[in-house]
């Protein structure tokens, strides 16, 4: 008595550590028939797992998609942002939400006025002989630009963040 009582519960964690193995290490077959003559309480641990994979999947999936859709409509939208360079040297950076008028004295002492308005940035009014950057159509689009030849002064859309940039140069 005292021998198998003893010999009982060693026997149970030893059978148990050995069962497992068998079906796994096994053909894939074996294992599936395992799984069907197996308690319905496994195949359901199973198909949540598989749903949980899909689910990630689909996940995973929709903000990779959601990234990729951002970029694009980004990529087309109005820019955030006007840089401004004089003779080449930057020398303000405008948001383009916020409508105001920028006078700008160019290389020679030339004078230029930039219009931000409705998200578009307008050069207005100019003294350069050419009047180039007044006949040019307003900028809003991330990478267009106005440019005064005469005075140097590019007025240039671009993409970087609004708000910080913009709270510096008032
Ligand atoms: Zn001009």
């Amino acid at each position: 008595m005292d021998e198998k009582k003893k010999a009982a519960p060693a026997d149970l964690p030893a059978a148990q550590e050995n069962a497992p193995p068998g079906p796994e290490t096994s053909d894939p077959e074996a294992s599936d028939t395992a799984e069907k003559k197996a308690a319905p309480a496994g195949r359901i641990t199973l198909r949540l797992t598989r749903g949980d994979r899909r689910l990630l999947l689909l996940l995973g999936g929709g903000a990779l998609l959601c990234m990729l859709v951002q970029t694009i409509i980004l990529g087309h939208s109005p820019g955030s942002m006007v840089e401004i360079t004089v003779g080449g040297k930057l020398v303000q950076t405008v948001s383009l939400s916020t409508d105001r008028t920028i006078q700008l004295t160019g290389v020679g002492g030339g004078t230029n006025t930039l219009v931000i308005k409705n998200g578009k940035a307008d050069m207005t009014e100019a003294d350069c002989p050419d009047q180039i950057c007044v006949k040019h159509r307003a900028v809003s689009k991330k990478g267009e630009s106005i440019v005064c030849l005469p005075h140097q002064i590019v007025v240039t859309v671009t993409g970087g963040e609004a708000a910080e940039v913009d709270a510096g140069t008032q």
